[in-house]
């Protein structure tokens, strides 16, 4: 049993109160987590760990979240890890004295950069001991890493992954050369990271000895006990995303005051609530057969997340809480004017707005024939600082959502009252910011009319969501409460598929020169790998392919990843690193004896393939990570064997 490894991350790390957290505290712990699978195992290991931290070296305790979760700080902070294979090599040739063609020549070997490291440490005679790496250490030489920006910031990359290595001992190096590539890939996921947080205080409070805290931490209440204080952490956490902040209020202030401090505020993003995908009007009408419900169009643009803050100040934020604000100088010159102002109003005495959240989708808008303009016209917009007078995609906001104002969130509250607010605290301006368009019908003929008028006006279909019950905003969420009704969904698989590009196949004919073909997989998170899942080669424009082929050759690999699933029979002229994920739809789901992508859930062997895959377009805004997960696809073909069921069935009626 490897959580009973021979190890003390207090006692054998020689870490002492008020001490830095050794480094290899840590390491240790990544190994034990590594080597075990199984939810509640992992979290009782990180808790241990995380009690000694808050106990011994609690002001680290933000710093040590971080490295668990291989981040460096928000989202929108924009600093990453993610240095490439080439500067890490460099950095371990220079620091073990490795030749790097032998190195680079294991790595395609093995896979996992992060083990060799280990194994050539292990190797290396230093004249004296480097002073141990300690947590902070560690954190700030890899956030000095992240802001290196510019010519010569290779070399001095290098020189400071250099110096880390060099000071590595035991298991360190491999962590560390896993974090600094951003691929820690142990199995820690972020909800488990916060139940073990939450655990470590509920277990050791702040202030509080190990060994004094220990008292009655056992027996059937404790554990409710211990539930209650994950949901306290996960809640504020959702409303709050910063552990910069929740963390020092959680350890100040305790578990049970922590949401008094940290609730939903403007300038921090969340992230946003989700919707599932369904395949018709039938399946909307028997889901919300008990509850009332709206339709809206579902625009094709980019989420924007808008805040404004109580000193005017206005901010925008993406679907992945990054700060998308130097993006739409625009938007923001506008916001004040769509404010309403205090005074009487249909509804009676109304405040002005001083301080709001609005979710939206920013969209291309054509000014002279008013009109939506399709998604590819917007992502021709600069992605970062750009400059009003320049700008020539306008853009229309299209707010659907209200999740705070003046000083109140609104999250719990149910959509019927957001979008009431909503409508009645904010002014429309044609082109510049609208409402979206709604219907609140049941009737089956009103949808299917709404839903051809939203593919008229450009719209990707609808968003179907609950008004009344079950009509929270559900932070973060993937929800059932809020369901996408798409365009394709009677002519193939319900929804398109988000996939990342792992592999290439020279083209032929007209396609010399170029890749021609492409291998695309899902992403499992629960196993944290990415499982190949079909060959695309149409859908291509001749621009897009160059497009492809120039950007993915600065990815090529010697061999697939170690965590790319796959199987023998495929086998691409180059592999890639999973940089990018791209939007493909396809006739329909089979399942196949070749492809490895969600084997094990529909069938025990054999995984599932996509027919006649079709490529739309890059998605920008998703990280390989949040690609289509081997669950979502696992979820499609079965809803796509219910439609083939139902529609027999109708066929033996007839
Ligand atoms: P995809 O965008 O490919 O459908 P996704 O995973 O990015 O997938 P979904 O949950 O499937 O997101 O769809 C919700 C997205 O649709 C939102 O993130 C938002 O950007 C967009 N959207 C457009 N119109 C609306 C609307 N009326 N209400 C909510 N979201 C909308």
């Amino acid at each position: 049993d490897p959580t009973k490894i021979n190890y003390h991350p207090v006692k054998d790390a020689c870490w002492t109160k008020n001490q830095k957290v050794p480094y290899l505290a840590i390491a240790k712990t990544f190994q034990q987590i590594e080597q075990i699978s199984g939810r509640l195992k992992i979290i009782s290991i990180l808790t241990n760990f995380l009690r000694s931290v808050i106990a011994l070296s609690p002001r680290e305790t933000t710093q040590c979240i971080y490295l668990c979760l291989n981040k460096l700080g928000p989202a929108y902070k924009g600093l990453e890890l993610g240095i490439g294979d080439n500067i890490l090599i460099k950095a371990l040739s220079s620091a073990t004295g490795r030749n790097p063609q032998q190195i680079k020549a294991e790595v395609a070997e093995k896979g996992d950069l992060g083990l060799i490291a280990e194994a050539s440490r292990s190797t290396q005679r230093t004249m004296f001991a480097p002073p141990p790496l300690t947590i902070s250490s560690v954190f700030n030489k890899f956030t000095e890493i992240a802001k290196l920006t510019g010519h010569s910031s290779q070399n001095k990359k290098v020189d400071i992954i250099k110096s880390l290595i060099v000071s590595c001992k035991d298991c360190e190096a491999k962590y560390l050369t896993r974090s600094l590539s951003g691929k820690l890939r142990i199995g820690l996921a972020e909800q488990s990271v916060l139940v073990a947080l939450a655990h470590a205080v509920k277990y050791t409070p702040p202030g509080q000895d190990i060994a004094d805290a220990s008292q009655g931490v056992n027996g059937e209440k404790f554990r409710k006990e211990l539930d209650a204080a994950a949901a306290i952490v996960k809640n504020a956490y959702c409303e709050l995303p910063n552990y910069d902040i929740l963390i020092p209020a959680l350890l100040e202030h305790g578990l049970d005051e922590l949401p008094n401090h940290c609730s939903l505020t403007p300038g921090i993003p969340l992230k946003p609530m989700l919707a599932h995908p369904t395949k018709g009007i039938q399946e909307v009408l028997r889901r919300f057969e008990q509850s009332e419900f709206t339709c809206e169009w579902k625009y094709d643009g980019e989420r924007a997340q808008i805040h404004l803050l109580d000193d005017n100040t206005v901010q925008i934020y993406s679907r992945n809480q990054e700060d998308n604000t130097s993006k739409y100088p625009d938007i923001i010159a506008r916001i004040p004017q769509v404010l309403k102002t205090a005074g009487e109003g249909e509804e009676g005495e109304r405040e002005g707005v001083k301080s709001c959240v609005i979710d939206a989708e920013a969209v291309a808008w054509d000014i002279e024939k008013k009109q939506i303009l399709p998604f590819q016209t917007l992502s021709t917009r600069k992605r970062k600082d750009a400059n009003i007078s320049e700008i020539k995609v306008q853009v229309c906001v299209f707010a659907f959502d209200l999740l705070f104002l003046n000083g109140r969130p609104l999250v719990r509250e149910p959509f019927r009252v957001r979008r009431e607010l909503l409508k009645s605290s904010f002014k429309e301006i044609e082109g510049e910011f609208m409402f979206v368009q709604s219907i609140d019908s049941t009737n089956i003929e009103d949808i299917q009319s709404f839903m051809d008028e939203s593919m008229k006006g450009n719209c990707e279909g609808l968003m179907v969501k609950c008004l009344d019950k079950d009509a929270s905003y559900e932070i973060a969420k993937r929800s059932r409460n809020w369901l996408k009704l798409k365009k394709d969904y009677l002519e193939g698989v319900g929804d398109t598929l988000d996939l990342v590009v792992v592999g290439g196949f020279h083209g032929t004919g007209k396609r010399t020169g170029k890749y021609g073909g492409f291998l695309l997989a899902c992403y499992d998170e629960e196993n944290e790998e990415y499982q190949v899942i079909c060959k695309i080669g149409t859908g291509f424009k001749d621009e897009e392919l160059e497009q492809h082929t120039s950007y993915l050759k600065d990815h090529v690999i010697d061999g697939p990843k170690s965590y790319y699933s796959t199987s023998d029979s495929i086998t691409p002229d180059h592999w890639f690193e999973p940089v990018q994920v791209w939007e493909v739809k396809a006739a329909d789901l089979s399942v196949s004896p070749v492809y490895p992508a969600a084997a094990g859930i529909i069938d025990p062997e054999k995984g599932i393939s996509l027919r006649f895959p079709r490529f739309l377009r890059i998605r920008e805004d998703k990280k390989p990570e949040q690609a289509t997960t081997n669950q979502q696809v696992a979820i499609l073909y079965r809803q796509q064997q219910n439609i083939v069921k139902q529609t027999e069935t109708n066929e033996d009626i007839d």
